[in-house]
């Protein structure tokens, strides 16, 4: 078989991610779909019939994870899976997730529409859950099925109307059976927008990611004393923001001359008592850091732990406290290798990287051989209505999973 010759049909590739995101468009054509709402059941309801009409059968697992399958020949043998998720985050854009779905519904048209039967099932599955805007944490399901997280505890996860994922779950008509659960794969396949704007910054076409990097999250406590900002001669303060701001300094001028790809993040700082006529007497402040090596990850972890010894915090006192971390995700090296090799033969422009992002294919590829590849979002953009990825783009990323498809269901 001439299997290069094989291309998707990107006129209907753009037609579906545009009629799938008419479930929860929003004014500024971005998607708000959370989790288990209305909209999203709706678009899993048209996903099961779009996959029925070709012939395949749908299920669902406990979580409420579809999972539609291609009958191959060898129906006793473990499947190709493409997959993503359908949910976003509230105003969000109309390809994070969906188009990695759409990719393995445009791969399954694409086989049926020209006759062949792979030598494996193909299966097409949208994880529940994957954003955790509605429920959290992100990535749920994914977590559950690889068992980093816990299910009864996931069950118990409310959105912000006091309901529980269980309930919403139990509402929704797609809870099914443990059984179903995805267990074993030949390969699992994401293709995701990169969320970040390397690829468009070196013009490349393809990203072949190799990994999810590691990160490392705390939470730094600042202790001065609190007096009256007229009264108080500044030689005699232990002012916990002047003091923060010392330690900011410090932190950046030694996290700096760590690897370049290192980045971090101080996202949230909460002042008390937070009133204008009063010298700060706490700072809380949070810092993340994320890199793929575990050494830097590790010298993150000496600076910020070393803190409490700086010479410079305004007699105050400081504490840091770790409140979790994850390691770097290696994907499977054959998958990533064959999603490269693909790439190329091609002749889409390409680079490997890893991302910078979780998915769920980190936690899936705990248990079952799996790798990504990212196609450019245009600024960098997503989680917003204006997150863009140009329709070439989409088509070229289903192309090099088709292509990886068809090398892996019918040699
Ligand atoms: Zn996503």
């Amino acid at each position: 078989m001439e299997k290069q010759k094989i291309l998707i049909n990107a006129v209907r590739l753009k037609d579906t991610l545009e009629e799938f995101a008419d479930f929860g468009r929003t004014e500024n054509n971005g998607v708000t779909r959370l989790a288990l709402s209305d909209v999203d059941l709706k678009v899993r309801k048209h996903f099961q019939s779009e996959c029925e009409h070709l012939g395949m059968t749908v299920v669902s697992d406990d979580m409420a994870n579809m999972y539609a399958t291609l009958a191959g020949i060898n129906n006793d043998q473990p499947p190709v899976v493409v997959g993503s998720h359908l949910d976003s985050v509230k105003k969000g854009g109309r390809f994070d997730g969906v188009l990695g779905v759409l990719t393995g519904l445009e791969v399954v048209r694409t086989l049926v529409e020209n006759g062949i039967k792979p030598q494996v099932p193909i299966v097409v599955a949208n994880i529940t859950n994957e954003e955790g805007a509605r429920f959290e944490p992100a990535m749920m399901s994914s977590g559950v099925l690889s068992g980093r997280f816990d299910k009864a505890t996931m069950l118990q996860s409310t959105d912000t109307d006091g309901l529980t994922f269980g309930e919403a779950l139990k509402n929704s008509g797609f809870e099914g059976k443990e059984e179903n659960r995805l267990t074993d794969a030949a390969a699992f396949l994401e293709l995701h927008i990169e969320q970040g704007p390397i690829l468009e910054s070196e013009s490349l076409q393809i990203g072949v990611v190799e990994g999810v990097v590691g990160m490392v999250n705390y939470e730094i406590e600042v202790s001065g004393e609190s007096d009256h900002a007229g009264t108080t001669p500044m030689p005699m303060r232990k002012d916990a923001l002047f003091a923060t701001n010392n330690l900011i300094t410090e932190i950046r001028e030694k996290m700096n001359k760590l690897d370049d790809k290192l980045v971090y993040t101080i996202g949230r700082m909460n002042v008390s008592p937070n009133i204008h006529t009063v010298i700060p007497n706490k700072v809380v402040f949070t810092l993340e850091a994320r890199h793929q090596d575990t050494k830097t990850i590790r010298q993150v972890e000496e600076i910020i732990e070393g803190l409490t010894e700086s010479s410079d915090k305004e007699k105050c006192e400081v504490k840091t406290t770790k409140q979790w971390d994850r390691n770097t995700v290696w994907f499977d090296k054959k998958i990533v290798n064959l999603l490269e090799q693909t790439t190329k033969t091609i002749g889409y422009s390409y680079k490997r990287m890893v991302s910078g992002a979780g998915h769920d294919s980190q936690f899936i590829s705990t248990y079952t051989p799996t790798a990504m590849i990212f196609v450019p979002s245009v600024n960098g953009k997503s989680h917003a209505e204006d997150e863009l990825t140009f329709w070439e783009d989409c088509e070229n990323g289903v192309n090099v999973i088709l292509q990886t498809v068809l090398d892996l269901t019918t040699k």
